[in-house]
């Protein structure tokens, strides 16, 4: 890698559609404007780009040329998975002058059941991957909302987290080894998942969470583990934010590592859910301030008993009081439905207006108490804004959002008073010791913020890791750092 590239401006954008359609071929480059329009947009609808050619290298190969021919001509490269990612890290700005570049041709899967690991390309989807890996008797266990889209490499670089990371840890600590094109078009390839290697930095950890500002990841070896033999999922019936957390200390004790996900939400929310979903039902009878979703699993020695640990954890809950009421699905389909009255919240809340949304965390110790300090911060300027958390509590982890009152114009209440109600969110979060960010990223929404809050020291640390890497600043530019 040079240390400082020369680069020769492209005469036009003709010389460099030319060159690039050299390396990627007709498959590989797109130019139609109508073709490239819908993955200038992101998710959530928040920010729209536009881009000069989307290229859709087939392979590592093809990858390494067309940066080394961005980085030569100085051509910005914003790298694409799946585009479900929440904070706008995959949508180039508006200025037309970035190479948008999507990953998802690179989608080869092979699993090897003798060191239960999956090599991945980037552009492998979720879901595929967790297909691949049942049909071999393993599972893949991270798993999230936007699992038909999100792919390997867009979960690498956000370093995302979802329902399991309870006991199998955020992405960072599923991936085994990766390999990364450099700005440069170099190939680092640190793939070689040794269990033991202590040839200095760990560099896989370095790109993992660098949201494509470091290198474009174009292979994924990820961990695997053993396929689950049954689970159980329960949803319960619960009084308060700190006895939510007491029912998972009490389940954690009690089954230890087969709790592998406890997600709680409000009222609320399951009221938000169900007026979405016409088909979808309440799970328990009458109305409960906080809910927990449950799950419980076991692998083939464990599987005889589970059904019974589990009935015996809920009695000895009712007993201590932590549960008000509690169902454990009788089915695979009404565990599902379960699972889909979470999964919903998003879309759910999103249908009853405007909304900031925080993907905060703070100390697991002190969630239950900082949900209640933040609710009460927020009412004490705006009583007739609702706020709802949900989400990850056994990771320290909620989806905070803040709603406005019903019938509000989007525009004008967040600038009247979305956006002070966030800045109050994240100073709060920064007082109590927690993140900005839990799951989501920076991308181009949480820049400032992140700004704003973080400590300098690290911020100069990422900028100068950022300019030892990327000295022109051609990956993904106006994001994260
Ligand atoms: C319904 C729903 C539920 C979700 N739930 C969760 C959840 O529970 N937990 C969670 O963590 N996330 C969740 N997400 C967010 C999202 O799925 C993740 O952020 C995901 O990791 C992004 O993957 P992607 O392939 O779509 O990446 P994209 O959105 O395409 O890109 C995301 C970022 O990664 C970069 N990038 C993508 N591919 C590469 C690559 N190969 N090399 C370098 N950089 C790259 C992009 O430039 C961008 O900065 C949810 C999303 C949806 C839609």
């Amino acid at each position: 890698m040079t240390e400082h590239s020369t680069i020769e401006r492209a005469n036009s954008q003709d010389d460099f559609l030319e060159e690039a359609g050299r390396i990627l071929g007709k498959k590989g480059l797109v130019t139609d404007a109508d073709d490239i329009e819908p993955w200038l947009t992101d998710w959530r609808g928040r920010y729209t780009g536009a881009a000069r050619a989307l290229a859709q290298p087939a392979d590592t190969k093809e990858l390494s040329e067309i940066l080394a021919l961005c980085s030569r001509l100085g051509v910005p490269v914003v790298a694409q998975g799946g585009n479900s990612g929440m904070v706008g890290g995959a949508t180039p700005d508006g200025t037309g002058t970035a190479l948008l570049l999507s990953t998802r041709r690179m989608n080869a899967i092979q699993v090897d059941a003798d060191t239960m690991t999956a090599t991945c390309g980037a552009g492998a989807v979720l879901q595929t991957l967790h297909e691949a890996a049942e049909a071999q008797d393993m599972r893949f266990p991270l798993s999230l909302g936007g699992k038909g889209s999100a792919t390997v490499g867009g979960l690498v670089s956000t370093n995302a987290g979802g329902t399991q990371v309870l006991r199998h840890g955020v992405m960072r600590a599923l991936v085994a080894g990766l390999e990364v094109v450099l700005a440069s078009g170099d190939v680092l390839d640190l793939t070689s998942h040794l269990k033991k290697d202590n040839r200095g930095f760990d560099l896989k950890q370095m790109f993992i969470g660098s949201e494509g500002t470091l290198g474009v990841v174009s292979r994924v070896v990820v961990q695997l583990s053993p396929a689950v033999a049954d689970r159980r999922v329960v949803i319960a019936g619960i009084a308060s934010a700190q006895d939510a957390r007491r029912l998972m200390q009490h389940c954690q004790s009690a089954m230890a590592d087969a709790l592998e996900g406890f997600e709680i939400m409000p009222q609320s929310c399951l009221d938000a859910v169900l007026d979405y979903l016409p088909d979808a039902q309440a799970p328990l009878e009458g109305r409960h301030p906080w809910y927990a979703l449950m799950e419980f699993v076991a692998d083939k020695e464990g599987a005889d008993t589970l059904g019974d640990q589990v009935e015996k954890v809920l009695m000895d809950a009712f007993e201590a009081e932590l549960v008000s009421d509690a169902v454990i699905a009788a089915n695979e389909t009404q565990a599902e439905a379960f699972w889909q009255l979470r999964e919903t919240i998003s879309p759910a809340e999103r249908a009853k207006g405007p909304a900031m949304q925080h993907d905060i965390s703070v100390p697991v110790s002190k969630m239950p108490e900082f949900i209640d300090a933040i609710t009460e911060l927020v009412h004490a300027e705006h009583p007739d804004h609702e706020v709802a958390a949900f989400g990850h509590l056994g990771d320290g982890n909620v989806h905070l959002h803040v709603i406005a009152p019903p019938g509000s114009d989007t525009r004008t209440w967040e600038r009247e008073k979305g956006k002070a109600i966030s800045a109050q969110v994240y100073r709060a979060v920064t007082d109590w010791g927690g993140s900005i960010s839990a799951e989501h990223g920076i991308g181009q929404d949480k820049l400032q913020v992140l700004r704003d809050t973080y400590d300098p020291v690290a911020l100069s640390v990422m900028r100068k890791v950022k300019a030892a890497l990327d000295p022109d600043g051609l990956l993904n530019p106006g994001k994260l750092v």
